[in-house]
């Protein structure tokens, strides 16, 4: 079995709300194609104040989850985008 991957993805995106363009999180995102989900302890850094809502807007982005044992987001569709 492959070892993961101690650091982790080095690429950092940023991800804004679609509805008012504020920054969510700072986040390590691995590999190509849409974020779907994101890893609590890849988030290098969270702008919001409540789990999941957007900090400006408040609308709700993500919800809590858990991806295999690990803490997570689950991103609701199409309501962030990343740089
Ligand atoms: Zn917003």
């Amino acid at each position: 079995m492959a070892k993961p991957n101690k650091k982790g993805p080095t690429k950092t995106v940023d991800i804004f709300c679609k509805a008012c363009n504020a920054p969510l999180f700072k986040y390590r995102k691995g590999g190509k194609g849409a974020l779907v989900k994101c890893f609590k302890e890849r988030i290098s850094q969270d702008y919001t104040v409540s789990v999941g809502v957007c900090p400006k807007c408040e609308k709700v982005f993500a919800r809590d989850t858990l991806v295999k044992g690990t803490p997570a987001y689950k991103i609701v569709g199409g309501k962030v985008w990343l740089k």
